[in-house]
């Protein structure tokens, strides 16, 4: 039977969203990465190990991500993995755009990585190589073929925008198809180079999804998806009215690291200087203010501030003035799975 639920934020674990480099093979139109905010650099096997080492010593259970750029780029990736597993993280996913660089499935083992994480934006190669670039869709369904071919599990990421809303339908016979393990949905956020792209295009081509438009199509092909046995998450976005607003870097542990030492707790803060943390020494200390979490305390009627702040354009106001809607924190999740 299809069970949906919303996922509750939680302390007792802690998620680790960590980019070791930001460099990148290829020039997403929607990339996050904003060397600008988050550097250049391509972090040390040193300075990785001692970075996790101040994350290991939490007791809480660790979900550790590696991210950044495209991770496989850098050479020291499969021995992150194993410190990270010494150093006791509970699962290790690494997220990648499926080049899979320095041939990286065969120098770590499926019982080391839990999941490689993929990157498709369309259902066809036309919409995902006009978003990823040239070339990226063959690459990508190939790395994951090779990758379950070799036992690792898989998940697939899709960031739903206008540019491939159209054509969700055809996700599920592809993902069966694939026979990957877990299905995440984004939804386009304005920042990084779509922030640019929605000043620079003057809104021609608006890339966020209506209200209507998400609610109708994407639980629907979500609840066709997990049909197959495959887990979909999909961000909440738009709460009703007897659901409660929360905001993650209040009530739960998540940490987004990127190689300049910003930690961030909340990941729509990222194009600004508001990280709450800061490497220096290799040691986690709090950032100056202000920062994230004076904004995290601010009650308003639309729900998420950060939200009203940089992509207002999801919001509606009655004639009075009044939200219609709250808009959820970002990391707040639907989950279906057929049990
Ligand atoms: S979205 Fe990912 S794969 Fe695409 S350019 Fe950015 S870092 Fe690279
Ligand atoms: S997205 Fe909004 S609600 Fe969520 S952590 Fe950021 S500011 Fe808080």
């Amino acid at each position: 039977m299809i069970q949906t639920k919303t996922v509750a934020f939680s302390k007792n674990s802690t998620n680790i969203f960590f980019h070791i480099l930001t460099k990148c093979n290829l020039k997403c139109r929607h990339c996050y990465i904003n060397p600008g905010q988050h550097g250049k650099n391509t972090l040390p096997l040193s300075v990785i190990t001692a970075w996790l080492e101040a994350f290991a010593q939490d007791s809480h259970s660790k979900n550790l991500i590696f991210l950044g750029g495209e991770p496989t780029l850098h050479p020291d990736l499969p021995a992150a993995v194993e410190c990270a597993r010494n150093l006791g993280f509970g699962s290790i996913t690494i997220d990648t755009n499926g080049y899979l660089f320095h041939d990286i499935l065969s120098k770590v083992k499926p019982n080391e990585v839990d999941y490689f994480s993929f990157s498709l934006d369309g259902a066809i190669r036309d919409t995902n190589d006009r978003i990823r670039g040239a070339g990226s869709f063959d690459t990508c369904i190939a790395g994951i073929r090779k990758a379950n071919s070799m036992g690792f599990a898989t998940s697939l990421i899709f960031t739903a925008s206008s540019a491939n809303i159209h054509e969700v339908d055809k996700l599920p016979p592809l993902l069966k198809d694939l026979g990957i393990d877990r299905f995440f949905i984004q939804i386009i956020g304005l920042r990084g180079r779509s922030a640019k792209e929605s000043q620079t295009r003057i809104r021609r081509q608006k890339l966020q999804i209506a209200k209507s438009q998400w609610l109708k199509t994407i639980p629907r092909v979500a609840g066709r998806i997990a049909e197959f046995g495959i887990t979909v998450t999909y961000p909440k976005v738009f709460l009703g009215p007897a659901e409660n607003f929360e905001c993650a870097g209040l009530v739960a542990d998540n940490y987004f690291v990127f190689p300049n030492g910003r930690v961030y707790r909340c990941p729509l803060c990222e194009d600004f200087a508001l990280h709450s943390l800061i490497f220096k020494n290799n040691r986690l200390v709090p950032a100056e203010k202000l920062n994230e979490r004076d904004l995290f305390q601010l009650n308003i009627a639309e729900g998420c501030v950060m939200n009203k702040l940089i992509q207002p354009d999801n919001l509606s106001y009655d004639s009075a003035g009044k939200p219609q809607y709250k808009i959820a924190c970002c990391l707040l999740k639907e989950e279906i799975r057929n049990e």
